[in-house]
């Protein structure tokens, strides 16, 4: 079966989080994203824990189902047809482990996936007694991530560890203010245990190729979602086995028949692609902050390090490399966004949102929109701007400026002479 999976979210239970983050609005936005299996995540956050078991029934293959639905009483989300069937979910958690490791403080993030809920239990029940599980939905944990790695294998060893977001400046594997330069010298002994990686907003596949080291990494892609809007922003495409088992095996073999694509934002998109100072307004590219001696030219101060810049320096490739056993890649952009430049409006507004809802409901999802959707159908509906971004970002004429310490890139699909002569050129057309 083919199916869209996006494997990593918080609930409401964690920090910086929307209210909305609850399982009935999870899965109409699933249904409305076109995303067929969604983590459950916070699943080591008792009161989130108590709500999953309670709302949701396993459908035998590793996979959860809601035992009802709730109709939204949100004017946009009522009229979407939802069944149960619709979607399903997975246990999922991120841990944040903090700890001293070879002289320096390290702060890395890991995703942890689950088939059952007892898996879930002992899991839980190894680390209460190590940390506070209930102060958040992504617990903070003082211990080693090598020996938590160790505790999974010897209880679950059917859970999967995937380190999260692997070069984001703070809290990552391979983040440069507190990673490492190499996954071994993370989890030494349990570095086989470890077989994908999740890239992250800022960095998309032919950044992570051009390190030999992960080629023989699975690469994931998930939306960290905070809120129900933003779910499979980030997501994987499969084309195997419905359940927890095939789900494993396909990352596991990395084979494009059965992992058939991950859907990216652009790099440059996220918050950490390139270096800077946000509040000097510098931006630098990773050879202008090196010529700078990585500080501020404004205020002298250390810049922020971006993803770009991390992989450069870890790289020994000079450029991608790519091979028939990597898994594609599409670098999409929200539809909402699409939207919002289409409208020169923000992409929050009421109006964008009006116009979004009336693409879903006439085209299905959003992932149908982005990436299948003929043109001609497309250009169906008003405005016909929508689908001419849609176009233009499948063929990648977007212009970003890039995303630094922490600020998100900045986006334009229509640059006014482009859209002139586009428009001439319909005209020339019909
Ligand atoms: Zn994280
Ligand atoms: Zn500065």
């Amino acid at each position: 079966m083919k199916y869209i999976a996006d494997l990593h979210i918080h609930s409401k239970f964690s920090r910086a989080t929307s209210r909305e983050m609850v399982l009935d609005a999870l899965a109409c936005w699933a249904r409305i994203k076109g995303i067929q299996l969604l983590a459950t995540g916070d699943f080591t956050h008792p009161e989130w824990l108590f709500l999953l078991k309670q709302k949701l029934e396993p459908t035998g293959n590793g996979f959860f189902r809601l035992k009802n639905i709730v109709p939204s009483e949100n004017e946009y989300l009522r009229p979407i047809p939802l069944s149960r069937e619709d979607v399903s979910f997975i246990l999922s958690t991120e841990i944040s482990f903090i700890y001293s490791k070879n002289g320096r403080v390290r702060k890395i993030h890991l995703l942890l996936l689950a088939p059952d809920f007892e898996s879930v239990d002992r899991i839980n029940q190894q680390l209460s007694g190590l940390g506070n599980l209930r102060s958040d939905g992504r617990p903070i944990l003082g211990m080693d991530a090598k020996t938590f790695v160790k505790i999974v294998a010897d209880h679950c060893p059917q859970c999967v560890v995937i380190p999260s977001h692997i070069w984001t400046p703070w809290f990552s594997l391979f983040g440069a203010n507190s990673g490492f330069d190499a996954i071994e010298e993370c989890f030494e002994e349990m570095t086989p245990f470890i077989f994908a990686l999740e890239t992250g907003l800022s960095s998309d596949p032919p950044m992570n190729w051009k390190l030999s080291a992960l080629d023989k990494y699975s690469l994931v892609s998930n939306s960290d979602a905070h809120s129900p809007s933003k779910i499979g922003r980030e997501a994987n495409v499969f084309d195997t086995e419905f359940s927890y088992s095939g789900l494993v095996d396909a990352i596991k073999s990395k084979d494009p028949d059965k992992f058939l694509f991950t859907v990216e934002f652009f790099p440059e998109e996220g918050k950490y692609h390139y270096d800077g100072h946000r509040k000097c307004g510098v931006l630098l590219s990773p050879r202008e902050s090196m010529q700078h001696n990585n500080v501020c030219p404004v205020c002298g101060r250390k810049l922020t390090i971006g993803v770009m810049h991390r992989v450069e320096e870890l790289a020994d490739r000079e450029r991608a490399e790519s091979s028939s056993f990597r898994v594609p890649y599409k670098n999409l952009i929200p539809l909402n966004e699409i939207i919002a430049q289409a409208l020169e409006k923000t992409s929050d507004c009421k109006s964008v949102w009006d116009i979004y809802f009336r693409f879903i409901n006439e085209f299905e999802n959003e992932q149908n929109i982005l990436t299948e959707l003929d043109l001609r159908e497309l250009l169906r509906l008003t405005p016909e701007r929508v689908g001419l971004g849609v176009d233009r970002m499948r063929k990648g004429e977007v212009k970003i400026i890039p995303g630094h310490d922490g600020c998100f890139g900045q986006i334009s699909l229509f640059e006014e002479s482009v859209v002139e002569e586009e428009a001439q050129g319909q005209l020339k057309l019909f």
